[in-house]
This record gives structure tokens, sequence and C-alpha cells, in this order.
């Protein structure tokens, strides 16, 4: 769900300054707590996923469900998107029908499970939300996660290339590399 014509480095678009501006800032008091667990097999699952699907060519998306406790935000399973319907995944864009929304809220609901956030791939190292992205909602709960995976999956796991966004009161809120190593728990 990258909006770009072509896989050109966003980043650069941007002075240096303004970037390590937008990563010094601090999250709002509304998620200043907010942490997200998974168990390192529902990790790899999902990564593992994720990379097969995008197969180094095309964007591919999962939802992670389960409990939320206060801040805490637990996930228990994983839903790839094109187990839920034909992600329609190409270079910059995927989707989730609204066939397979209604079916998963039905699912939610049948085993007492809540959105915890989701999980994409960018072709790239750019791993902002883009404007569609922001547009195509899941869940509008403050505190929902968003997650985007560069390079369609290929690296693997590295916290610090990855994008961790939170949903908030006004928007989507970016966390630096620092927080998102103590927001993102693996166990
Ligand atoms: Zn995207």
């Amino acid at each position: 769900m990258a909006k770009r014509k072509k896989p050109n480095r966003r980043l650069f678009e941007f002075s240096k300054k303004d970037v390590a501006r937008r990563i010094q800032r601090l999250p709002p008091q509304e998620v200043e707590h907010d942490s997200l667990q998974i168990s390192r097999e529902l990790l790899d699952r999902t990564l593992g996923g994720l990379r097969e699907r995008s197969g180094g060519w095309r964007e591919s998306g999962a939802i992670w469900i389960g409990d939320l406790k206060d801040s805490e935000s637990r996930v228990r399973d994983v839903l790839l998107f094109h187990d839920l319907c034909d992600d329609k995944g190409r270079s910059l864009s995927l989707e989730l029908s609204e066939e397979a929304k209604f079916a998963l809220y039905k699912e939610l609901a049948k085993r007492g499970q809540k959105l915890v956030g989701m999980i994409h791939t960018h072709p790239e190292d750019w791993v902002d939300l883009s404007g569609i992205d922001k547009a195509n909602q899941l869940c509008s709960r403050i505190g929902f996660w968003s997650l985007v995976l560069p390079y369609y999956g290929e690296r693997g796991w590295a916290i610090e290339s990855i994008g961790v966004h939170i949903r908030v009161d006004s928007g989507w809120h970016w966390f630096s590399k620092e927080e998102s190593l103590k927001r993102i728990i693996v166990k």
C-alpha cells in the first residue's frame, strides 16, 4: 500500500533535519505506555507468510488479532490477507476486500478476540504509512498498531528497519527506533 508510482526513495525528499525532528517526536499521552507482545512462533509465521506471498515483487499483509489489556496488546493469532481474500497484491499496492473485513469481524466476535494490529510489506526501505495506508483503515481504535516491513520482508526482522506506527487521536504516530525496541516485545 505504498502510494508511489515507482519505488523511488521517498525518504530522500525530506531534509535530514526534518527526518531527525520527526524521529525524535515524543508519543502522544494517549499511547505513552502502549506495547505489543507477540510470541516468536507467531512472529515467524507472520514473517514467513509475508515473505512467501510477496515473493520479492509484490506487497503482502497480515492481521494480528488477540487480547487488549489496558495499554498492552497481545497477539494470539495471525491472519494473512491472501488467506482471507484475493489481496490483489501488486508492487506498490494491496487490498483487503470488504467481504473479507466483514468475515474477519464475525470471526473476531466468535473468538472473543480483538484487532490488535496489522503488518504489510513495502518494496524498499521506506516504511512510513502512505496516504493510502492511512486511508485504508481496518480499525480506527486508538492504540491499533500498523507495522511496515521493508524489502518485501526478504531481510527478516530487524526492528530498526521496520516502521512501527500506532493509531492516535489525531491520526498516526510513528515510533522512533528506540521506542520501537521497547514497545514491540517478542517472547
Ligand atoms: Zn503501504
